[in-house]
């Protein structure tokens, strides 16, 4: 039997995309020729490589506004150093809103004067700071959407006029917004759209080419734009699983249907923490609760030992906290089924009733 895959990511993928891509592996387009042998030139994997990059953009109605796909290597923190790299003139202003807002910070030091805007690093990253104030002469405002160790999304963003540029590692795809709001967003592959090995990079092309330095071919966005992505070799596998995944999210009725699935999931996973007299959430503040990743914790920890005994047994995965913050992590992705939140909940439920 499958099991119950709450890993934080790489994590659950559809089984038919899974199925789909066993297939291509032996036996790729009826080509008799794995995916793995052909050239990433070939019509057929360029046809792939297209599809991606533009379902990608129709998942997030920017087609046709401006906006170029990218499916680069390095992975989300590759990007980190390349957002700085290729927009960084003299000052840019960061959120810090995690671990992964606090290494982006670390790489744009690189690269000029960087304000944080606000943190919420003193209280363990638990809340997303509110109405701070982005400076209006900054080249860009950097954010994380979605803080997949602490548990915490951003449910709104500042209205500036400078490029936002936002980390979506976590929750793209996974819910609806203005993404036209946003000059360039990327996110690793390993959560909602495939394995890992390869980030999206979705960027408006008017921003770039603003800044004075001299940027290695690799590290440049225009460089990859004007290569369709294909500057170098791109990591064929997990295009295409990326790919397989977009069109799999289109056939279930796109981002406005999965995220009405996303929200039940997490409405009944907090709602069982919320009651549960055996359970506390890490993150207090209710509005700014992820319904990606939901952290909690066990009041009582001489229980662990009986709550790990009973989710083993009923098959379910990946649940540990990180390890920088302990207890536990349910990471609910457009993959992961309601089913199995409500056997998750079923467990949380049974665990209190032995009490
Ligand atoms: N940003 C966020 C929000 C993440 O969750 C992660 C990885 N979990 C990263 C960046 C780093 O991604 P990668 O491992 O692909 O570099």
């Amino acid at each position: 039997m499958k099991k119950h895959n709450f890993s934080a990511g790489p994590c659950v993928l559809p089984q038919s995309v899974l199925q789909k891509s066993a297939e291509a592996v032996l036996n790729f387009n009826n080509s008799n020729l794995s995916l793995l042998e052909i050239s990433h030139r070939s019509k057929d994997f360029v046809e792939v490589m297209d599809n991606a990059r533009n379902l990608a953009l129709e998942h997030l109605g920017l087609q046709n506004k401006g906006y170029q796909a990218l499916f680069l290597q390095g992975g989300a923190s590759l990007e980190f150093l390349m957002v700085a790299y290729n927009l960084l003139e003299k000052k840019a202003a960061y959120l810090n809103t995690g671990t992964w807002s606090d290494k982006a910070i670390k790489e744009a030091k690189l690269f000029g004067e960087v304000v944080e805007v606000a943190t919420s690093k003193s209280d363990n990253f638990n809340f997303i700071p509110k109405n701070y104030k982005v400076p209006s002469d900054a080249d860009y405002f950097h954010c994380t959407s979605n803080n997949t160790i602490f548990g915490t999304q951003m449910q709104s963003f500042p209205e500036i006029n400078i490029p936002m540029v936002c980390d979506m590692s976590s929750d793209i795809f996974s819910r609806q917004l203005d993404f036209s709001k946003f000059s360039l967003i990327y996110a690793g592959a390993q959560k909602n759209m495939g394995p890992a090995g390869t980030t999206l990079i979705v960027i408006k092309e008017e921003i770039l080419g603003k800044v004075s330095r001299v940027i290695p071919s690799m590290l440049n966005y225009k460089v990859h734009i004007d290569k369709e992505s294909m500057f170098n070799t791109p990591a064929v596998f997990p295009v295409y699983v990326s790919m397989l995944t977009l069109q799999w999210l289109k056939d279930m009725g796109g981002v406005s249907a999965i995220e009405k699935v996303n929200n039940q999931k997490a409405e009944i996973l907090y709602s069982e923490i919320d009651k549960n007299p055996l359970f506390e959430g890490f993150v207090t503040n209710k509005e700014d609760r992820s319904k990606m990743n939901a952290t909690f914790n066990l009041r009582n920890d001489k229980l662990k030992a009986t709550f790990d005994d009973l989710l083993k047994q009923a098959g379910i995965n990946g649940l540990n906290g990180h390890r920088s913050v302990g207890g536990y992590r349910a990471s609910m992705y457009n993959a992961l089924t309601l089913e199995s939140v409500q056997v998750l909940v079923s467990i949380m439920q049974a665990l209190e009733k032995g009490a």
